[in-house]
């Protein structure tokens, strides 16, 4: 049995487009299938839309999160929910075409427990948005242990016993392409173009995009740490050495006209970094903080397999 797993947020416009698309790739697969709809807090027809979806067509599932929880926390609660032998996920906006599907069970079928697939192309994505994506890839692979490969997205087919895996890992900040990459397992990678978003709006903007940026980073190395332990370094060397060099000069020359400017530029670099430095020291500390809190990473309000009771949206 496979299951799609597709986190939804405000996809009112895209949700009449993906469902042909998914329930013709699903008669071409055969065997049973589950199409898994994570709503992560939708304000608009998403949910109804499924649920009139779901009278013709019973193997759509609708989890329904208490409230928007962002994509990480949606997919999250879709692999520790979803009941196939092999998992894919899908974006709902079609950016990730289904049909690929097919190929990827095959690749599954012959034993691959990873089935990745790698963007051959960007289409519709800004110069800006694939530069800063590059750059970050390099940097994150320069110092995480685990690499993670570049121009893969969140659109893989993963066994039941890497979803497993998956969903022992308990941490609460959840970067998810990280944690893909850290579990491993047997991968096959295919290629494929990417496809512009079908309708609506990207959900991400660049402040996101950062921020799940800093996530990957502190999530899986301690690296920068160690960073600002050589510079606070190589600054007091430089610091000692230049102390020692004025005092000898003092006393074969004598005391010479104070330098106010340069002092002034060495005083606010160096607390500069020291700001830094306490900055990314308190990255670290929030997450230990946040990790010790122990809540769950995203909270299911409805299950429309489990209640009998569930209130069905209208449209
Ligand atoms: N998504 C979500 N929760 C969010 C934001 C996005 O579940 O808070 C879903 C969204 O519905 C879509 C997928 O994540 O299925 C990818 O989002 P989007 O296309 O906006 O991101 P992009 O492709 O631009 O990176
Ligand atoms: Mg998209």
């Amino acid at each position: 049995m496979l299951s799609v797993v597709i986190p939804v947020h405000n996809e009112a416009e895209v949700i009449p487009l993906l469902l042909p698309r998914l329930s013709k790739v699903c008669r071409s697969i055969g065997g049973s299938v589950e199409l898994l709809f994570i709503d992560d807090g939708s304000r608009d027809n998403s949910v109804a839309l499924l649920f009139q979806a779901r009278l013709s067509n019973p193997d759509i599932r609708v989890l329904q999160l208490s409230r928007n929880f962002g994509k990480e926390a949606a997919v999250s609660a879709g692999l520790s929910h979803a009941s196939g032998d092999a998992i894919v996920l899908l974006d709902a906006d079609l950016q990730d075409p289904p049909e690929l599907i097919p190929d990827m069970v095959r690749e599954w079928q012959k034993g691959a427990d990873v089935v990745l697939m790698k963007r051959r192309s960007r289409a519709g994505e800004s110069w800006l948005k694939r530069t800063t994506a590059s750059l970050f890839y390099r940097t994150i692979n320069k110092i995480s242990d685990a690499p993670i490969p570049v121009d893969t997205g969140d659109f893989r087919l993963m066994s039941r016993r890497t979803v497993d895996a998956l969903n022992e890992l308990p941490e609460r900040n959840r970067y998810l392409k990280g944690m893909f990459a850290w579990v491993g397992m047997k991968t096959v990678t295919l290629e494929f173009d990417r496809d512009p978003r079908i309708a609506g709006q990207t959900k991400w903007n660049y402040l996101k995009l950062m921020h799940l940026a800093m996530e990957g980073i502190t999530s899986f190395s301690t690296r920068p740490l160690r960073i600002a332990l050589v510079l606070g370094l190589m600054a007091a060397t430089c610091g000692g050495l230049f102390g020692t060099w004025e005092v000898i000069r003092a006393l074969v020359y004598g005391i010479s006209t104070p330098g106010y400017a340069s002092m002034i530029a060495m005083i606010t670099f160096l607390s500069g970094i020291q700001l830094l430095c306490v900055g990314l020291l308190g990255e670290y500390v929030g997450r230990i903080y946040m990790e010790t809190k122990q809540r769950p990473v995203f909270i299911v309000a409805e299950d429309s397999n489990e209640s009998a009771r569930h209130f069905v949206p209208q449209l």
